[in-house]
């Protein structure tokens, strides 16, 4: 191919894709709604593609921003001095490392566990899967925030991690951080605090509850930048209260013929790009800069619930900038109503029914997304009407029959080609045909069990790649 052949292609792979700007795609991607600054973002990334954060006396550049990067995080969480963070790839990568390090800091236990709301991010059932840290699971409130007291009475001798979200990801709202890191306190345990979504916008709300290192007993806190700072994928940050707490998350091996590695993070050679765009995008923004962004966010996630039309209720009471949206009238299927919504250009997240809790709709609000949210709710008010008309989603009895004599653990192949074949969502040569409405793909997965989504989605996605 040519260079203008590859550019041509580029670009028309690019528009499969949901929009990256114009505020209307409430999850994946967060717009600032300045370009500007999005480009001077590019212009770092590109500048600082090829060079490598495997070995900071290399690359001292990497290192320097990185410095400059944990700085701005630790005074946005009001970190104490002697704080020591690392920049990350990614909230999950954060948070695998928070759970790891609480994990090797107690070599002498030999079945570590740790203490999880239910809402807490799926980010910590990998870390769980990878590290061999058994989650407990404690129930939430009525309100979906962590329960302290029962979280309390959870945390024992093989205790190595207790966990709060500030805000969780599926409900927008803050555990009561200060009880939760007093009870770890008090049995001389971890306390991480997930402000992976909350990190860079909580710090400028007046209203927001007490959530970071101004807590006693918060011991790390993880912040991602490549959402609510605007920059371009691959960066978070990790924070520890001091560099003890810290110390078991490196890792170096000698013991092998080549250099000598020393790791901070799960990568080892790792792109500069995130770092260097990061760095010049909150130069950019500045403190002042993020409290307005923060602000108009939190604007539009405000006008949204006070816009929503019945029957649709909010779930939990947000405390920040992501909304759950569910609805009261089983006529009005949310599941259709997502569907409907993305048929008018906007792009919402369905969130599965879970632990007794309803279907909803998940928005992660950007700063641009209040400048179209009269047009936003003015879709929600059309996606009811048509849902109504509509009908919900219905599985047809004989496939949620199949779905259901499905047992997770030995699903096979050939069930999975049955079950795409009931559903018709199976193309010609037995591959996957994807469908244009996702409520009745979702339908199925609401009937089914959360093991056997699990199961089910592999399946999906192995198909897929
Ligand atoms: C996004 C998010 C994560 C995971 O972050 P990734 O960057 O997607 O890996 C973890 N916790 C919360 C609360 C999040 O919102």
């Amino acid at each position: 191919m040519n260079r203008d052949q590859i550019r041509a292609r580029l670009r028309e792979l690019q528009a499969m894709d949901v929009p990256r700007h114009g505020g209307s795609t409430f999850a994946y991607v967060y717009d600032s709604g300045r370009p500007d600054i999005d480009a001077l973002g590019l212009e770092a990334l590109a500048m600082f593609g090829e060079s490598n954060g495997l070995d900071p006396t290399a690359f001292p550049s990497l290192l320097a921003m990185e410095r400059d990067l944990v700085a701005m995080a630790a005074s946005f969480t009001q970190a104490p001095d002697g704080r020591a963070g690392t920049v990350t790839s990614g909230g999950t990568e954060s948070i695998l490392l928070a759970v790891q390090t609480a994990r090797d800091a107690h070599p002498e236990i030999e079945r570590p566990t740790m203490v999880l709301p239910a809402t807490a991010h799926a980010a910590f059932h990998k870390a769980a899967h990878y590290f061999g840290v058994r989650p407990v699971v404690v129930p939430v409130r009525a309100d979906f925030r962590a329960d302290p007291e029962a979280m309390a009475a959870a945390i024992d001798e093989s205790t190595v991690l207790v966990v709060g979200s500030a805000p969780s990801y599926a409900h927008g709202v803050v555990d009561p951080i200060d009880e939760l890191a007093s009870a770890a306190m008090h049995k001389d345990v971890r306390m991480h605090v997930d402000a992976c979504i909350g990190g860079w916008v909580l710090p400028f709300l007046d209203d927001a509850p007490a959530w970071d290192f101004s807590v006693p007993g918060v011991t790390s806190i993880s912040v991602d930048l490549h959402k609510y700072a605007y920059t371009p994928k691959g960066v978070s940050v990790l924070l520890h209260r001091d560099r003890e707490l810290r110390r078991p998350q490196f890792f170096a091996c000698a013991d092998w013929p080549g250099y000598t590695m020393l790791n901070s993070t799960t990568q080892s050679t790792r792109s500069g790009g995130p770092t260097a765009a990061a760095w010049a995008v909150t130069r950019a923004y500045g403190r002042d800069g993020y409290a307005d962004l923060a602000r108009s966010a939190r604007e539009a996630a405000r006008r949204f619930i006070t816009g929503l039309p019945a029957p649709l209720e909010v779930l939990g009471g947000p405390d920040s900038t992501l909304v759950a949206v569910h609805s009261n009238d089983p006529e009005v299927d949310m599941l259709v109503v997502a569907d409907q919504m993305q048929q008018r250009g906007q792009y919402v997240q369905v969130q599965l029914p879970y632990a007794g809790g309803p279907a909803n709709m998940h928005l992660s609000m950007s700063a641009a997304s209040l400048a179209i949210i009269d047009d936003v709710v003015a879709a929600l008010v059309e996606s009811v009407d048509a849902a109504r008309e509509s009908g919900p989603a219905t599985v047809a009895p004989e496939l949620a029959e199949a779905a259901r004599a499905l047992d997770p653990a030995t699903l096979t192949d050939a069930d999975f080609d049955g079950l795409l074949q009931i559903a018709g969502l199976a193309g010609d040569s037995g591959d996957l045909a994807l469908p244009q409405q996702m409520a009745p793909v979702n339908a199925l997965l609401a009937v089914a069990s959360p093991a056997l989504r699990e199961r089910l989605l592999i399946a999906f996605l192995d198909r897929l790649s």
